[in-house]
């Protein structure tokens, strides 16, 4: 059986403790791995051989750290196809989206190859008698990232891409069911000219998690993963003195009113329901439909472009989506299902017990669409993370933002009118942290960033963008004198701005 290694100073490591874990194939149903899971004695290794090789790294310039970025870029470009093949084969997501994963991750290489730029800082000239000050950013030092099982590369690359390119060393432990995606990304970086230890992947579980909160030379730790974790991370880490940021679940909504495209609405939410199997944290599990009228209508559209899709392994050619990705989510999906039934809402599509040619062992689940749901249910407070729409109806426009104002995830959201004036409207009252107008999964562009609101973000700054600059740099504030340059300050007085 396939063997995955941690990768410690440039090496693939078997690890100390004799814990193992299964990998699935979610698509064959069977296990096609052992991922070793390590704790304290990993993180020490891996703290140590950062330690080590971060002092030089951040020594270097900034363009030269960019370039080795730049390189890395290219190498995953170059290994695209293979790399898509392994993700796939252990989340259970299409080539194609697999694909898309790694893109949106170098999409943030890309963004952060501006290193220079980046991390310039301010000055100021004369602000007293021959007084300037200037502002640096500086690395943390060893900084960590915790990782979901859903984007295996993408997620990884948003962190790790700031994290070194300000001149950090990063300790990456990536989901233990989707491991292997991030050694060979540590391979590939060195291949570009990073230094060994530079990027250390540890394999493992909770007890691995604890190891990290534990360490203090771990200066930072960046998550991504359900809330409860999240907050669970972001209370430790913060109480341990780390900087951290934690973003965790979602429910995103998408609210349709009279007014909107229908055709593209349809299309759109489908697309966001179901795509990746309804494992994705901006997945659109939720539409809302503004009047009975468009509730009808919508419906019966769902209703037929749902006949539509098709289901199957990773590398079938025209699947739209693959299995969930262990038979555990599969069953948790299905009891979620079961919930929402006893809860009185109309099962008006049922995708359980689906079975795939070939695959009869896989983790599949055809798409459901549940109508009349309503905000008691406790199937819709919770996240179901599986290819589950549900139907909700309302009266108006104001009724919609309400209702998603009230749920307590607010990662995503999307509207669907040809109305300027409602958009406007509801971009600016909706408590939700990245919002589309007419288009179902606003994942904000590498510039910007990333993050959700209330239970779906611990912390204060986004991932990627200029956000994520500031989290894995700290400031210095340098105030300047040279002698000569000016009149003397009195040495009793606080200094002031004033000239009298
Ligand atoms: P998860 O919370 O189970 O795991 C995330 C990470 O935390 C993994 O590395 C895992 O090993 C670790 N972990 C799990 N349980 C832990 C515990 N009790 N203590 C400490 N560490 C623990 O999440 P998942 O199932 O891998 O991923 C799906 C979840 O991630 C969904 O809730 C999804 O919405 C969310 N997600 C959020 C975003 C976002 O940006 N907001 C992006 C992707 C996924």
């Amino acid at each position: 059986m396939r063997q995955v290694f941690h990768y410690i100073r440039g090496r693939r490591e078997p690890g100390q403790g004799g814990r193992q874990g299964p990998v699935f194939d979610p698509a064959a149903g069977r296990v096609q791995a052992q991922v070793p899971l390590g704790g304290v004695a990993e993180v020490e290794q891996a703290v140590q051989a950062a330690l080590g090789a971060q002092p030089a790294w951040a020594a270097i310039s900034a363009q030269r750290r960019s370039q080795v970025l730049f390189r890395f870029k290219a190498l995953i470009e170059q290994h695209l196809a293979p790399l898509a093949k392994l993700l796939a084969s252990e989340h259970g997501k299409v080539l194609a989206d697999a694909r898309g994963d790694l893109q949106r991750g170098l999409e943030v290489i890309d963004f952060v190859c501006g290193a220079p730029q980046l991390l310039k800082g301010e000055f100021s000239q004369g602000v007293g008698p021959g007084i300037d000050v200037w502002s640096m950013r500086q690395p943390l030092g060893v900084v960590a990232g915790i990782t979901p099982f859903n984007f295996p590369a993408m997620i990884p690359l948003w962190m790790l891409g700031p994290a070194l390119a300000a001149g950090n060393a990063f300790i990456l432990k990536p989901s233990e069911r989707t491991p292997s995606v991030a050694v060979e990304l540590a391979v590939l970086l060195e291949e570009a000219g990073a230094p060994a230890g530079i990027l250390n992947v540890l394999q493992g579980d909770h007890e691995l998690v604890e190891a990290i909160l534990a360490a203090p030379a771990i200066k930072a730790v960046s998550f991504v993963g359900s809330s409860e974790v999240a907050q669970h991370v972001y209370a430790t880490a913060a109480a341990a003195g780390k900087r951290v940021q934690a973003m965790g679940g979602a429910k995103n909504h998408g609210l349709v009113l009279p007014d909107a495209d229908l055709d593209l609405a349809v299309e759109s939410i489908v697309g966001a329901a179901f795509g990746s199997a309804g494992e994705r944290c901006m997945a659109l599990p939720v539409v809302v439909a503004v009047g009975e009228d468009t509730a009808a209508a919508l419906r019966h559209r769902l209703v037929a472009a749902i006949a539509e899709l098709r289901v199957g392994a990773p590398e079938a050619p025209h699947a739209d989506y693959g299995p969930v990705v262990t038979a555990a989510h599969q069953q948790r999906i299905e009891a979620h299902i079961a919930l929402g039934i006893a809860e009185g809402a109309e099962l008006v599509v049922d995708g359980r017990g689906l079975r795939v040619p070939g695959h009869e062992q896989g983790f599949f689940l055809g798409p459901s669409l549940f109508d009349h749901v309503r905000p008691g249910m406790r199937s819709y407070q919770e996240e179901i993370f599986g290819p589950v729409l549900q139907m909700m109806r309302v009266g108006t426009l104001e009724e919609g933002i309400r209702l998603i104002c009230a749920h307590p995830c607010g990662n995503g959201v999307a509207l669907f009118t040809r109305s300027g004036e409602a958009a406007r409207r509801f971009a600016e009252q909706v408590e939700v942290g990245m919002v589309g107008i007419n288009v179902p999964i606003p994942v904000p562009v590498a510039h910007h960033g990333f993050g959700g609101w209330k239970r779906s973000a611990f912390g204060d700054l986004n991932q990627y963008g200029t956000d994520s600059i500031r989290f894995f740099t700290r400031t210095k504030i340098v105030t300047q004198r040279w002698s000569g340059a000016g009149t003397r300050a009195s040495s009793f007085l606080i200094p002031t701005g004033r000239a009298d």
